[in-house]
């Protein structure tokens, strides 16, 4: 009678010993696998404005690479500058870059929900823009 109530107890044991042991290796792993972010860290958008240091425009200015919106690429008018919604893409440890949208209210919300990839799609334009160097 003994043997028949006191044999089942130990598959119990068993099983509950294995739980948390898997639940001990898996929170050791939690925190390992968090260590190495899949994403770099993200960047926020800033607005140009009165205390943008106006060296820096100026020359991120010439340098930008497109005359289209990242997002929706609509043409923007250079010569309009004014009127273009302008903003610096900054992450820590990385230059600030100059980002041109063709419409405040509806391009900049899209960036901001995934600004590498067109930041990404900012480059591979301007690479196929610039022109080989023939030196
Ligand atoms: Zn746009």
């Amino acid at each position: 009678m003994n043997q028949r109530l006191s044999s089942p107890s130990l598959p119990l044991a068993f099983f509950v010993g294995l739980l948390l042991a898997t639940l001990a290796l898996s929170a050791h792993a939690g925190p390992a696998q968090n260590q190495a972010p899949a994403h770099a860290p993200a960047g926020v958008l800033v607005p140009v404005d009165a205390k943008t240091d106006a060296t820096w425009l100026t020359k991120a200015r010439v340098a930008y690479p497109l005359d289209r919106c990242p997002v929706c690429d609509d043409k923007i008018e250079a010569t309009a500058s004014s009127n273009v919604p302008e903003y610096i893409y900054r992450v820590a440890g990385k230059p600030d870059r100059l980002v041109r949208f063709c419409n405040d209210a509806e391009c900049v919300p899209s960036f901001k929900k995934d600004p590498d990839k067109y930041l990404q799609m900012t480059e591979e334009t301007a690479a196929t823009k610039t022109p080989v160097p023939s030196k």
